[in-house]
């Protein structure tokens, strides 16, 4: 009756997890999940010798290339507070928040 090696204790971690997703990671900007689709950004662009890649979502990313020149994006480099200060940021984000993940306003579809 007392099963003194139970198979499924609190504490087995599985050893089949090859099928599990990657671990989520927060968007640098927005704070929510990401989706299917990870951009790693360049705070700093690369151009301006960046280094660091930050998680994003590519709607996410759009937004700070469009409201930001490369000037402003160095200047800024990881002050993501800084950003978020930013009217137009702060409006996406506060928009965006409620939005899925994987959503992906269609500003990419264009010139076709
Ligand atoms: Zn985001």
């Amino acid at each position: 009756m007392a099963r003194k090696h139970p198979k499924h204790g609190p504490y087995d971690l599985p050893d089949t997890d090859e099928d599990a997703p990657a671990p989520v990671v927060p968007c640098w900007l927005c704070g929510r999940p990401t989706g299917k689709t990870v951009v790693w950004h360049h705070p700093i662009p690369k151009s301006r010798g960046g280094r660091d890649t930050v998680p994003m979502h590519p709607i996410c990313q759009n937004t700070l290339i469009a409201n930001f020149t490369n000037s402003e994006l160095q200047r800024y480099g990881m002050d993501v507070e800084g950003l978020l200060a930013n009217p137009a940021v702060r409006k996406f984000v506060d928009w965006v928040a409620n939005k899925d993940p994987d959503f992906n306003a269609s500003i990419a579809k264009k010139g076709r």
